[in-house]
């Protein structure tokens, strides 16, 4: 295959990474045993994870206890690092939902190991994303109310406002880190009601009354 000169400059500005903010709601952390974090706790999922829009989700052959999180999404519109929390409402315009779907006993054996998580949240079709994103200016930031339901019983509930650390406290402690890029998705926590999925489920996630996505497990 022959590769372009400017392969490297396209594969930067083309490639994009997905950051998972880990027990950011209070009764999702104490409903898996979990401390309550004093600073944002965070893991990546690579770019193959998302799910293809439309796609069912299949039930990966490595695991018996796959489990729902949804999840307010961040998408990143502008190139940042070291961003002062006052000025990080400027990198982001649009609110998403996803699932950050997750191999709970793969997890729980890293942790016990001490081993990273990646194995158990990063594999292909973790990252369930909706089709469209709601302009912030739509949304009061501090009040953004979501859900997931179950075969039409809702089975998760939250809202922004129950976040330990907020959509900007979020972004400037993660571009200490990491270089944010334009596309790249924040996914934000899950709160309380997580639990397995099983084949012939259909999940339907919604920003207050507004269906945001469709997803059947298979
Ligand atoms: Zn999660």
């Amino acid at each position: 295959m022959q590769i372009k000169l400017d392969w490297k400059v396209s594969l930067i500005l083309r490639r994009m990474k997905i950051i998972c903010i880990g027990r950011n709601y209070v009764n999702h952390a104490k409903e898996l045993g979990n401390e309550i974090p004093t600073e944002p706790l965070f893991f990546l999922k690579p770019d193959t994870a998302i799910q293809p829009k439309g796609h069912p989700f299949f039930i990966p052959d490595f695991s018996d206890n796959i489990h729902f999180e949804v999840e307010l999404v961040v998408k990143i519109d502008k190139i940042g690092k070291h961003i002062e929390e006052c000025f990080a409402h400027k990198y982001y315009s649009k609110i998403g939902l996803g699932i950050d779907f997750t191999a709970r006993d793969i997890q729980e054996q890293c942790k016990a190991e001490g081993l990273p998580w990646e194995k158990a949240k990063g594999f292909d079709g973790s990252a369930q994303i909706s089709r469209t994103f709601i302009d912030k200016s739509e949304l009061d930031l501090n009040n953004i109310s979501f859900r997931l339901e179950k075969n039409g019983e809702e089975v998760q509930k939250g809202n922004s406002s129950e976040m330990l650390f907020n959509f900007d406290k979020i972004i400037t402690y993660i571009s200490k880190f990491y270089t944010l890029k334009i596309g790249d998705l924040i996914y934000t926590g899950t709160p309380a009601g997580v639990a397995k999925v099983i084949a012939g489920e259909t999940l339907k996630g919604f920003i207050a009354d507004k269906e945001m996505f469709k997803v059947v497990v298979k």
